[in-house]
Formats: C-alpha cells, structure tokens, sequence
C-alpha cells in the first residue's frame, strides 16, 4: 500500500517567553499507509499534539516547523502557501480535536457550519448542500438532523458534538483523519460509540487515520501500527500486536504497566515514576534515563538511535544495541 503520508525529520520549536527557542518534536520520522490506523502514544508532553498540529500547519504564531519534510499524497506540505493548505484541510486532510467548542463556531448553526465546509471544496449548490449535511449529521448517529441543522453548538451535548465535529470532518471524504484524543472528554460508552464510527467510517471510505492518544485500550482496538513518542522523539513503534505482547523499551513497558487492571474488584494501578522532561530540558543522553530502572551509564552520556530490530519493530534504546552492557561502549 501506498503511504497517504510521509514524515521525515520533523523538528518544531517554539519560542518561550524570553524569545529562546525551545525543540518540543525532534527528528520525527513515520508514514501512514492508505486505509491504515496509526496510533501515536505516550504521555502528555511528548509532542504527539505538536506533531500533528505541525502537519496541519496548525502551530499558531509561536510554533514553527525548523526542518523536515512532511509530504501528503506524494505532495511537500510544508512548502504550499497558506492557501493552497487551506484548500487541503478539511478537504483531503481532516482534523478532529479533543475539545469540539475549539473547532466548533459557537455563533454558527450546525447546518451552516459543515454547509460552509462543502461551499469552500465542492461545486454543490445550496439545496444540495443543505441535503448533504443532514445526510452527514444522519451518517454519525444524529438524531432529528433536521432540526440540530439549525442548533448551534452550545445547545447540543458533549458526545453530539463530537458527532458534528466528526460529520464535519467527513464532509469532504478525507484521506487522512488525525483524530487527536478524540475521546478523552467523554464517559466510556460515549467514548466506545465514537470510537466505532470513526471504524465504521475508515472501512467505508478506505480513508488513513492517525489516532493521537494516551490510551493503549484505545490503541489495541483501533490501531494497526503504533508509534510511541517520548520528549519530543519516536523511542518505539511496531505493529499493534508487537508492541503490546512484546515491547522493548523501558517507557513502552512501564505504559503497558499503567494500564489499570481490574482484579479482585480492585483497581490497580502502577504509574511510572517520575515526569516527562520538559522541552528545553532534555538530557544529553537517553530522555528517559531519570525514570528508567534499566539506566546505564551510558544511557547518560549518549542518546540512543532509534535501531531496526529482528521483527520488524524500531526501539531507541541501549539495551537493545548489541555490545552494549553494563555501560560499555558498542
Ligand atoms: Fe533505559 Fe538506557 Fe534504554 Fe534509556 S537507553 S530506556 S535509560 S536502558
Ligand atoms: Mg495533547
């Protein structure tokens, strides 16, 4: 399969209050294949917001991309003008966010709002257009489409917005959906409903989706391939199966370890000690060195590369780099 999208080397600053820049992605590297599901993990702060914020040229005046390449549909997107990539976003290239108030109009009726989506990428008149969305708002589960047609946001439900944000986001037929924590807001069943429709909608349409979560439940249930990001690099990414029965970095393990398990009708839970290093604070050596059990010495001088391994799968870390033991240099 032809990959939909193409990200090498992408690095993104930002400047902090005293006008310093500060790295937050770093030499980002992954494709998505078409009709792929590909999960991006790790906690917050790791730059998974950031990483599709930059492919959406979403960074705000602050964010800038300082190099790399980002190329959708065999297309460099990083050189386009600003309205060449709005012709792309919310056409070819959708976006859902975790917060739908922040991509929602709150002074637009719903109608208006996803009418206006199919105004700026397709040649349907009025009438046709109205027909559309409420076959759209029909599409994602909303009852009465008619009359949320001519609701705004604030009068509709969390998950109902949700539901918008999605139609809107489907209006165009996207080849690729970055969805990001599309579901933290909302309770589980909610959560569970949104999660199948956005499946339901990828195996209608044969549309890519890039899932942005912290959610490895989530992830084993959507995702075909998983990239797991810490402080602003890709420390591990494998096929779902992969990463969730055999996992090789340290980080990755101590993610699948705070999964809560329910036994006994207690909830355990296990936290990885310890917090994500702040961008403009990263060590010199292994970012995850401070909380990883496994640290050598090495691991504080040297930052690992992130290294191809037998099955397939990539991890970043000393431990899997032949040579290299208690410290030793390879
Ligand atoms: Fe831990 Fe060293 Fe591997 Fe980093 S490189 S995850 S510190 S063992
Ligand atoms: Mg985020």
């Amino acid at each position: 399969q032809p990959s939909v999208l193409e990200v090498k080397g992408l690095t993104t600053q930002f400047s902090n209050r005293k006008n310093r820049s500060v790295t937050v992605v770093d030499g980002v590297d992954f494709h998505v294949k078409k009709g792929e599901t590909l999960g991006i993990v790790g906690e917050s702060g790791c730059g998974k917001s950031v990483t599709s914020l930059s492919i959406m040229r979403l960074l705000g005046k602050n964010g800038k991309v300082t190099s790399g390449s980002v190329r959708f549909e065999g297309q460099e997107t990083l050189t386009l003008t600003e309205q060449e990539m709005r012709k792309l976003r919310g056409n070819r290239l959708a976006m859902i966010f975790q917060e739908p108030m922040t991509s929602l109009n709150p002074v637009l009726t719903i109608g208006r709002q996803i009418g206006e989506v199919l105004q700026l990428h397709t040649s349907l008149g009025q009438e046709e257009r109205k027909r559309r969305v409420i076959e759209l708002l029909t599409l994602v589960g909303i009852p009465r489409a008619a009359d949320v047609y001519r609701e705004h946001p604030h009068r509709l439900s969390g998950g109902m917005r949700q539901r918008v944000m999605i139609a809107m986001a489907m209006a165009c037929q996207p080849q690729l959906l970055i969805a990001d924590e599309p579901t933290t807001a909302l309770d589980v069943t909610i959560q569970a409903q949104m999660l199948g429709l956005i499946r339901d909608m990828r195996d209608n349409t044969g549309m890519a989706v890039m899932l942005i979560t912290h959610d490895l439940g989530v992830v084993a249930e959507m995702c075909d391939r998983v990239l797991v990001m810490y402080a602003g690099q890709v420390i591990e990414s494998a096929d779902v199966r992969t990463l969730l029965r055999n996992p090789k970095h340290p980080y990755t393990m101590g993610l699948i370890r705070s999964v809560p398990h329910q036994a006994k009708g207690v909830k355990w839970l296990y936290a990885i000690p310890g917090n994500v290093p702040s961008p403009g604070e990263w060590p010199q050596g292994c970012r995850f060195a401070a909380r990883c059990s496994e640290a050598m010495p090495i691991c504080q001088e040297q930052c690992p590369s992130l290294m191809k391994m037998e099955d397939g799968s990539e991890c970043r870390c000393w431990l899997h780099v032949p040579g290299t033991e208690g410290g030793e240099r390879p």
